[in-house]
């Protein structure tokens, strides 16, 4: 059993959460099993500055990392960045994934990410041949988040065409099983992705239905939407409404550019809604309507995606701001609110995780409240959402265990060059 003083917490409440001092909490199991407010226990931890439940990462393409800084140096559209995402794609083996993926996964818990959802399509060789053991690259992702401490949700994704109904090409060989039953023969049951609408034909969905969590990309590029419209006669949302994918099991990503009918659709049938802001913008993908998908009522994650940037506290402040920006109106979610969709785990199946509270996972994010950033800014949830970085993380717990203190910042930073300089062309 492990013991800690938080010196100030962020607890479930009726009204959403506040914030408490000297919160005394035990771990055992991986699960807290005390949480007491002004308790006081002269052999546990201290925590100094503002703790946190864990904070959940819905949506990650873990090698997307060796992107960084690279991508964004050129002019161009999503599609030029995808053909710079897909060089990186082609030159994974499973040994420089698992330790790309490792790199990666030690950079969100250092930022307070403690689960993750891995939406998953590198399946295969360059050439489309399953590597030896099939499941090599889906074994390199477990590999690394063990190592690297974090939950993992792999996701796996289904990519079959590379356009309605258009065979895959070039690198999207690795990506395809060639139909959904083979995808289901090699994934198995289990957590599961949609790639696409582009990438899967209407015909192949029905395959997927009763899959819980399932995740999908969704109307990330007008593009996208325009070529639905002429394949089907029907929005993506439509579409996956009309096949029966759509409802609680299932997380739609990006949603960026949708009809009045698509955002009563998700919301009538209650799915989810992931936003990767610091990747939206990054892409130019557009600013998607979070509030109103709240208001209709999806329930709402964000996830680092691309890796543009990872920083939970970010995601969650850019989606208060591209809601100022896009309504003129400030204050369209509450910091209570934002906080709650920052610790969305359910929306990847995970149950009971994302609160400090007796039976739950035991997941804690210590904040510095004292830092240049943070100093003055109340130490409470504002500080969260609209002062804190991932630079203030100083101490993270996982199920119990410590993944992250301050200090271990180089060698994550060493591991990361490390790797990206054997990754990229
Ligand atoms: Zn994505």
């Amino acid at each position: 059993m492990t013991t800690y003083l938080l010196e100030r917490a962020w607890l479930p409440s009726p009204d959403g959460g506040r914030v408490h001092d000297d919160v005394l909490v035990e771990v055992e199991g991986g699960r807290f099993t005390r949480v007491e407010v002004g308790g006081g226990d002269p052999a546990a931890t201290r925590l100094p500055g503002l703790t946190l439940p864990g904070l959940a990462n819905a949506h990650s393409h873990a090698f997307h990392r060796a992107l960084r800084g690279h991508v964004q140096r050129d002019r161009g559209t999503f599609w030029t960045w995808r053909e710079q995402m897909y060089a990186v794609a082609g030159r994974l083996t499973p040994e420089l994934y698992r330790e790309l993926a490792t790199a990666a996964f030690r950079e969100m818990v250092a930022a307070g990410y403690t689960s993750v959802g891995e939406f998953h399509y590198l399946h295969h060789r360059a050439d489309g041949s399953p590597h030896d053991p099939p499941l090599a690259m889906r074994e390199a992702l477990v590999d690394a988040a063990a190592t690297a401490g974090i939950r993992l949700v792999l996701l796996d994704a289904a990519y079959l065409s590379s356009g309605f109904g258009a065979p895959v090409e070039g690198v999207q060989r690795r990506f395809s099983d060639g139909t959904a039953a083979a995808w289901s023969a090699r994934a198995g049951a289990g957590p599961a992705a949609i790639h696409s609408v582009r990438a899967v034909p209407r015909a192949a969905l029905g395959a997927f239905r009763g899959r819980d969590p399932l995740h999908v990309h969704l109307s990330e590029q007008p593009a996208e939407n325009e070529v639905c419209l002429a394949a089907y006669g029907l929005t993506p949302t439509g579409l996956l409404h009309a096949e029966g994918l759509l409802g609680p099991g299932t997380t739609v990503v990006h949603a960026t550019h949708l009809t009045d009918e698509d955002v009563e659709l998700l919301g009538s049938t209650r799915t989810n809604v992931c936003l990767t802001p610091t990747t939206e913008r990054d892409l130019a993908d557009g600013i998607g309507p979070a509030r109103r998908l709240a208001d209709a009522g999806c329930r709402l994650s964000v996830g680092s995606d691309s890796h543009a940037v990872v920083d939970p506290f970010e995601e969650l402040r850019g989606l208060e701001m591209h809601e100022r920006l896009s309504s003129g109106e400030r204050g369209r979610f509450t910091a209570a609110e934002l906080l709650d969709v920052g610790t969305a785990h359910g929306v990847l199946g995970i149950d009971r995780c994302g609160r400090i509270e007796v039976g739950w996972l035991a997941d804690l994010v210590t904040l510095d409240a004292g830092s240049p950033r943070t100093a003055g800014t109340g130490a409470d949830e504002h500080t969260a959402v609209f002062a804190v970085t991932a630079t203030d993380v100083t101490h993270v717990v996982v199920s119990g265990r410590v993944v992250h203190r301050r200090g271990d910042e180089p060698e994550v930073g060493r591991l990361l060059a490390d790797v990206i300089a054997r990754v990229r062309p």
